[in-house]
């Protein structure tokens, strides 16, 4: 079977450990490259002290990989922070984000390559030759596009980068609009229309609809691609609230109620096939798109797990209806 998961970061990473662990592929082990592959979000990507920070990517593959800080959800396990406590001594900026030390190392790798003039699919792949994280892991482009948020705090509307308005400000500033800098002209990266257009199914994970999900599919192309598939989604709305996170302060901004079934008809029955929600929403229909509820927390890797196994049983039985 052949999967292809569009995701974000932590929401993402968690849920694709349990799809692994429903198929049985083993932490740290190759997987069958075939099996399943992973079209991460780059839009949150930012270049900070001269190195391109990649969030999403890194936390993929630092969670698949087994280096991921369990409790944080990003970023190394054992981490210590010398290198921020230097550059913050120096008056560096921004100092609202920081990378650990071991992380530094990841980053001055990826610096290396890029300054070589290798894409950014080439660095992945050559990050998770160290990290094995079981699945194919591709970067939805190799253009540079970078989500900004377009606030204005009285003094005339002004965009600013999405990781200024999520982590400095804590999405705390009402956003007005989310933009895609360079979206349009973006390709995507290769292996990603092939993968999609190859899928078995194509299973969307409870990552944010808006600044995960929403800019994969504005990659000219993807979502055209991901359209003709059998696409199962997994909605990171219970009880009309995000399981954790902001993602209502983006829904928000572009419109949208923070709902499950917003968020269905958000996607499209264009797009989606089937969608679960959870217990708590139970009965939610959307027009065009088969919907059915279960728990949806992914409180642990088995109960993660089930999550997997239900959006794959319903992929495949929409599958088997369409034929
Ligand atoms: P990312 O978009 O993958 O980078 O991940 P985030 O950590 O920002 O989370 C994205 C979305 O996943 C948020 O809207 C959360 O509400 C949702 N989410 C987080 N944990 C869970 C969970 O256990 N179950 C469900 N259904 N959604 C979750
Ligand atoms: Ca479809």
């Amino acid at each position: 079977m052949r999967i292809v998961v569009p995701a974000g970061g932590i929401g993402g990473a968690r849920f694709l450990r349990g799809l692994k662990e429903a198929l049985g592929i083993r932490a740290g082990s190759d997987g069958d490259e075939s099996t399943i592959t992973v079209i991460g979000n780059t839009g949150d990507d930012i270049t900070l002290f001269g190195l391109r920070v990649c969030p999403d990517l890194d936390t993929v593959m630092y969670t698949l990989g087994g280096g991921v800080n369990e409790s944080q959800g990003w970023g190394r396990a054992d981490e210590t922070f010398t290198v921020k406590e230097e550059l913050a001594a120096y008056g560096m900026q921004p100092t609202w984000f920081g990378l650990g030390d071991r992380d530094v190392a990841t980053h001055i790798v990826r610096a290396q390559m890029m300054a070589a003039g290798y894409p950014l699919s080439a660095i992945t792949q050559a990050l998770c030759d160290r990290w094995r994280p079981g699945v194919r892991l591709l970067p939805m482009t190799d253009d540079r596009v970078e989500t900004h948020v377009v606030v204005d705090e009285g003094d005339g509307p002004r965009a600013i980068h999405f990781q200024e308005w999520w982590v400095r400000h804590r999405a705390a500033l009402p956003a007005q609009r989310i933009v895609g800098v360079g979206a349009e002209d973006a390709e995507p990266a290769p292996g990603v229309l092939e993968a999609i257009e190859s899928a078995d199914v194509v299973l969307l994970p409870p990552s944010n609809p808006v600044v995960s999900i929403g800019s994969i599919l504005g990659v000219p192309g993807i979502r055209a691609a991901m359209g003709a598939a059998t696409v199962v989604g997994v909605s990171p709305i219970i009880g009309g609230a995000p399981v954790r996170g902001m993602a209502d302060a983006c829904l928000a901004a572009i419109g949208v109620e923070t709902t499950a079934r917003a968020v269905a008809e958000h996607y499209g029955a264009d797009l989606l096939d089937g969608w679960l929600v959870d217990e708590a929403d139970d009965g939610v229909r959307a027009e065009g798109i088969e919907v059915r509820s279960r728990p949806l927390y992914m409180s642990d890797i088995g109960a993660t797990a089930d999550i997997a196994r239900a959006a794959l049983d319903l992929a495949t039985e929409l599958k088997g209806r369409t034929r």
